[in-house]
């Protein structure tokens, strides 16, 4: 990546520096053959009065854009050849001196035009230099280093942007997904929350998945606290809405009074969450177990049976 910043040429020099509306059609690659950062290179371009020009200046830490690209540039010395009218011009900075710096801001520049290539859609064949134009033995600096080499790099650089295409990126994204679901439900109850945990199992609230783990840390979506506040809250309010196994049993208890009610037997108002008929339910079969084995003894004594 590299930054990119405007300082574009007012349009009151237009006449100077970018006399002609254009389509651009290939990059030029030139060197400054000067040891100035981007931005004075840029300043120093659009204010002085020579009918030479460029579309950005890249240093070391940033490319500086002097000109808009769809306006021409005099920079390739060919007058009103396809190098001036078409090309978009940039100027590698610190190419006096080299080094460290050069070699940066020629990293850089590789990072702009493959970002350049992208936006029009070009390939590589549209990266020209300056000496393709006029001879001019520039971009100086990269000749010397080696031309193909820095073609390599844009190449590089392309292939390695186009790795990463939209279907991948997906496929990342699935993967992690995935990795943290599993995460999730193999993940015991942490000790803090053993207790409310048990209480909404127990209570019905929440239920396991079906190999009855509670995957404590899997989200619960809208659906599914629905869910829970209606299992929470639901409460059985006639005798029609109790469930099978314990609508016998309420019956009873109904008919013998210790369920008060007024109206008919079905229409009695209940209002019990299952927790309270769970409860109910076995309260009452241990009563009964208890009344009989009191009977049977009771019985045996010779005394009065069934008080009840
Ligand atoms: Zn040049």
């Amino acid at each position: 990546m590299v930054t990119i910043r405007k300082k574009l040429c007012p349009r009151g020099r237009y006449y100077l520096k970018c006399p002609y509306e254009r389509r651009a059609s290939r990059i030029v690659v030139h060197n400054t053959a000067n040891d100035a950062p981007a931005i004075n290179e840029i300043t120093y371009m659009i204010n002085n009065d020579s009918e030479v020009s460029y579309h950005y200046a890249v240093d070391d830490r940033e490319a500086v854009q002097g000109l808009p690209l769809d306006r021409n540039a005099w920079a390739s010395g060919d007058g009103h050849g396809v190098g001036n009218m078409e090309g978009i011009h940039i100027e590698i900075c610190w190419s006096l001196s080299g080094g460290e710096r050069f070699l940066k801001a020629e990293k850089n520049t590789v990072h702009l035009i493959a970002y350049l290539l992208k936006q029009y859609g070009w390939g590589i064949d549209r990266v020209t230099k300056h000496q393709d134009y006029d001879g001019k033995y520039c971009p100086h600096r990269t000749l010397d280093l080696g031309w193909q080499r820095f073609l390599n790099m844009v190449k590089k650089e392309m292939e390695e942007a186009e790795d990463m295409t939209e279907e991948k990126v997906k496929e990342l994204i699935r993967e992690e997904l995935g990795r943290r679901a599993r995460a999730a439900e193999s993940k015991e109850t942490p000790g803090w929350a053993k207790e409310a945990m048990d209480y909404v199992r127990r209570g019905g609230i929440l239920k396991g998945d079906k190999n009855g783990r509670m995957r404590p840390e899997a989200y619960l979506k809208r659906d599914e606290f629905a869910q829970a506040q209606y299992n929470r809250d639901h409460r059985y309010q006639t005798l029609e809405d109790i469930p099978k196994w314990a609508s016998e049993a309420v019956g009873e208890l109904i008919d013998r009074g210790v369920i008060l009610g007024a109206g008919e037997k079905d229409r009695v108002a209940l209002n019990m969450s299952q927790n309270q008929l769970r409860s109910l339910v076995w309260m009452k079969r241990y009563v009964d177990q208890k009344t009989a084995a009191e009977g049977e003894q009771r019985d045996s004594e010779g005394g009065e049976a069934n008080l009840i």
